[in-house]
């Protein structure tokens, strides 16, 4: 049975057949199109095919590299087309048809699944006890906050630890809902999977409801995106959401920093925040309010930032890289000593790139936990640069020994993400 969200996108589809001027506005100006092969085609021709594939299923090559190159980066979804549509969104619309029509196994992984790679990266990296803390929600009935961190950050645990110790340090009162048993929608939608994403996103903004909050925190800058270009569109959300440097922002004074970082750092924000609207300053203030912090921009920041790569890196990883390593390489040119991301997405991607450059690549609620006392490894990063099987497997056994998977699922996950075969010896 198709769900609201489904008809939203048959609606939605309907209006791109309508409306589109097939003027090829919205592939010029997309960031990731020159660097894959439809660089070389007319902008008004692929627009054409999108649009016929979307009339009548015409498979083209050419549409499914418009889609599934996309960084869902949302630069495109305000103001880029005459006719107010969003590119982004015909996007989504073209990998929904391809779900339907089965045209291409689409692979993710559902937050839910029990094997699923974030619930068994974060049980070797931290104590069973942490563990249990980080999936179990809170069982209290009436807050003024929630605080939800979303499913992504769970491949990097130790940044939602650390978001829960500085939750403490404010001393809010506010409610925890985990990532992992709970879903923006996200993945799914990222994948085409529409009516999925639809239950989940229900799933989330009923167990959020449940605690009858005035204000939602979302840690993930795609969760704050997605509930507000689509989620919302078809559902009541009963609160407030804000960002989570939002609340750090309103919370500033509760701040007790002890330790001063004295560095030069640049921020690289989440650009998706930054081109909706949703959240471009307040990242900024709470870095500035470390003691010590002395703040250089790149050329390309606040409306103007880019993106890291992102969702094409499932696809088109080789377009990712040349977005990817152009972002390391202005930050290299500011000359800081850190490079400081907000999304953990952004981290997973630029985490072993930070190899090649001069800076350290911190995460902005790693530096902040820092200057607050509190100290915790970025292991993921570690691991990531490590790449070696044997070297994770021997730096991880103590939680490995407390992890409710086996081994062999542990070793399955690595060698799956971050550990490749070839580095193990
Ligand atoms: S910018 Fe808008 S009108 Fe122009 S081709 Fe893209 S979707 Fe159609
Ligand atoms: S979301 Fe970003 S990558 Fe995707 S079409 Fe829009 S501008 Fe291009």
């Amino acid at each position: 049975m198709s769900t609201i969200l489904s008809q939203y996108f048959d609606q939605e589809k309907k209006q791109v057949l309508e409306k589109c001027l097939v003027c090829g506005q919205c592939i010029s100006k997309c960031p990731i199109i020159k660097y894959t092969n439809l660089e070389k085609f007319d902008p008004r021709e692929v627009q054409r095919k999108v649009l016929e594939f979307l009339e009548n299923g015409t498979e083209y090559d050419e549409v499914y590299t418009k889609s599934f190159a996309c960084m869902e980066c949302y630069k495109c979804v305000k103001n880029n087309c005459p006719k107010g549509l969003s590119p982004l969104m015909i996007n989504e619309i073209i990998k929904w048809e391809y779900n339907q029509r089965n045209l291409i196994p689409i692979l993710y992984t559902d937050p839910k699944d029990d094997n699923a790679k974030q619930r068994v990266l974060s049980s070797i990296q931290i104590s069973s006890e942490e563990y249990n803390k980080i999936f179990t929600p809170s069982t209290k009935d009436t807050v003024q906050y929630v605080f939800f961190p979303g499913c992504n950050v769970y491949l990097q645990p130790e940044k939602v630890l650390d978001a829960l110790d500085i939750m403490d340090i404010i001393g809010e009162d506010y409610a925890f809902v985990p990532g992992m048993d709970f879903c923006c929608g996200n993945v799914h939608l990222e994948a085409g999977a529409v009516d999925k994403g639809y239950t989940a996103s229900q799933e989330l903004i009923s167990k959020l409801s449940s605690y009858h909050p005035e204000t939602v925190i979302l840690y993930c800058p795609t969760c704050l995106c997605r509930l507000d270009m689509t989620i919302s569109k078809v559902s009541e959300i009963p609160f407030s959401i804000i960002s989570f440097p939002q609340f750090l922002t309103q919370n500033i004074d509760k701040l007790p920093f002890k330790k001063e970082i004295n560095k030069t750092v640049t921020l690289h924000e989440a650009c998706k925040a930054a081109y909706m609207g949703l959240d471009i300053t307040s990242a900024r203030e709470v870095l500035c309010s470390i003691p010590g912090v002395n703040l250089t921009e790149m050329p390309r920041h606040g409306l103007n930032t880019a993106c890291c790569g992102s969702s094409s890196m499932d696809f088109f990883e080789n377009s990712m890289a040349i977005v990817r390593d152009e972002r390391l390489q202005e930050a290299e040119e500011t000359g800081a000593d850190i490079l400081v991301d907000i999304c953990q997405t952004c981290h997973n991607i630029f985490a072993k790139e930070e190899l090649k450059y001069t800076f350290e690549i911190i995460n902005y609620v790693s530096l902040i936990a820092e200057a607050l006392g509190i100290e915790r490894e970025d292991k993921f990063k570690k691991y990531k640069q490590w790449g070696s099987l044997k070297r994770i497997l021997e730096d991880a056994r103590e939680y490995i020994a407390q992890s409710e998977y086996p081994r062999d699922t542990i070793i399955e996950v690595l060698k799956n993400s971050i550990a490749s075969e070839e580095s193990h010896e």
